[in-house]
């Protein structure tokens, strides 16, 4: 009855009070409602939104499902980043050891691929050996000793978001700024941080693609995080085009630990760097951005955040000479350049369209269980706004045999525009939003 009554009084725009939402939450999780109401009172959410209050109440039920990381008194100061998902972002991958290299615990609890966008989990499990499945014991201890754990969300955190993020996948009630706040917000606060840092992306390849309801979502996150005390900083950055050039799973990892050692493409190490001083200074682990970023340098032109990398993957059981020997890595059976069709300006690289060809050559996943290939993808040389010549390489298709090579063709063919004129490809980095408001970013 609790339930029927809370559906039907946000069905017709009224709002439930905090402890209203804990006891839904919790009676969910303990099976007492069923997942048909919940799915209905999802769609009237979708429908008639959250206020802020409410929305609050909801993270913290979901929150309140499940365990917390332990923070010791006296411990690091503790940060993560969250992205929004895009193609080739393996921005996690460079930043967890870099940051924890600068003195930062960074407890990253990360996704897998599903539709166009790569996940961090599929990324590091082409490294042969590493387990990103662990218990919040084995993260707890890891982040005590090496300073940085990468791994997937367990049962025992914020289990109600596992159920209705399932529920909101079957509903089309994904696109929901509060459900999805509260959704990434309960997990987050859950890693017990001081501070996190929000890689929100915009653009074709992008979640939400109109920057209205990035900033929207942004600011409401960052809301969500003063309440509890967690420091919260946005970037919006750009996903009108792939992220570095490595697209797919074990590329992408070889391309990341390239940037640990200071050898990534400009794009990925300037978002990293930026995204990498603002974990180090909303955390309190660096002065300033100046004192931050010099720090960054220092462990990547020194050895240390790739050495962080390498310890990291070995408490994960993983092998970490592929520091040293990223050939370690799965290697796809064939390999073929992809050339310009014509002269003319990149006017496009178009992310989803990437991203779907790495799916279609295996290397991403359609349903949650699907197993994928971590040796298929594409590098793609190419950015819009370059001038190409016909017959110049643009890319290279990695694939399993030759009718992967052919459906990567196909893919790019259609991703990679070549015309006249190319429009400006949006900035990397163009806002900065944090409590005090919405700044454009300049610092790049
Ligand atoms: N990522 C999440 O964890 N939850 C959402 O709702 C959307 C993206």
């Amino acid at each position: 009855m609790l339930a029927y009554r809370l559906i039907e009084r946000k069905r017709d725009g009224g709002r439930l009070e905090a402890g209203e939402w804990r006891a839904l939450v919790r009676a969910y999780v303990a099976g007492h409602v069923p997942d048909y109401q919940m799915a209905a009172l999802l769609m009237a959410i979708f429908w008639r939104g959250l206020d802020r209050s409410e929305t609050a109440a909801l993270t913290e039920a979901m929150l309140m499902s499940g365990a917390s990381l332990p923070k010791a008194p006296d411990g690091l100061p503790r940060v993560d980043k969250h992205s929004t998902g895009g193609v080739g972002d393996k921005v996690s991958l460079v930043l967890a050891p870099l940051v924890a290299a600068c003195g930062a615990q960074v407890p990253m609890m990360s996704g897998r691929g599903l539709g166009h966008t790569g996940g961090t989990l599929d990324k590091l499990e082409a490294i042969p050996g590493l387990r990103t499945a662990l218990t919040l014991a084995e993260a707890s201890a890891q982040l005590e000793h090496v300073g940085c754990v990468l791994m997937g969300q367990t049962d025992e955190i914020a289990p109600a978001d596992r159920g209705l993020y399932a529920l909101r996948e079957a509903t089309a009630t994904i696109e929901s700024i509060p459900l999805i706040a509260a959704s990434i917000m309960s997990k987050k606060l859950a890693e017990g941080l001081d501070a996190l840092v929000l890689d929100v992306k915009r653009g074709s390849g992008s979640f939400l693609p109109e920057l209205d309801r990035v900033l929207e979502l942004a600011r409401l996150m960052i809301d969500l995080g003063a309440e509890r005390g967690t420091t919260v900083i946005a970037l919006v950055t750009a996903m009108d085009r792939p992220l570095g050039r490595a697209c797919g799973n074990a590329l992408e990892t070889e391309e990341a630990i390239h940037a640990l050692r200071g050898d990534g493409p400009p794009d990925l190490m300037a978002l990293s760097y930026a995204l990498g001083a603002e974990m180090l200074v909303a955390a309190g682990a660096a002065g300033d951005e100046e004192e931050a970023r010099r720090r960054m340098e220092i462990a990547v032109s020194t050895g240390t955040a790739a050495a962080k990398f390498a310890a990291i993957i070995e408490a994960q059981g993983g092998n970490p000479s592929v520091i040293d020997d990223p050939a370690i890595l799965p290697q796809a059976a064939e390999c073929e350049l992809f050339a310009a069709p014509h002269r003319g300006f990149v006017a496009a690289v178009e992310p989803r369209i990437v991203g779907r060809g790495v799916v279609a050559l295996g290397g991403g996943r359609t349903r949650v269980e699907d197993a994928i290939d971590p040796s298929v993808g594409f590098v793609i040389t190419a950015k819009p706004g370059d001038w190409v010549d016909a017959s110049e390489p643009l890319a290279t298709i990695f694939a399993r045999d030759a009718a992967g090579v052919a459906l990567g063709r196909a893919a790019l063919t259609q991703a990679i525009r070549i015309a006249d004129e190319a429009d400006l490809p949006l900035p990397l980095i163009s806002h900065r939003i944090s409590a005090s408001g919405v700044e454009r970013y300049s610092r790049t």
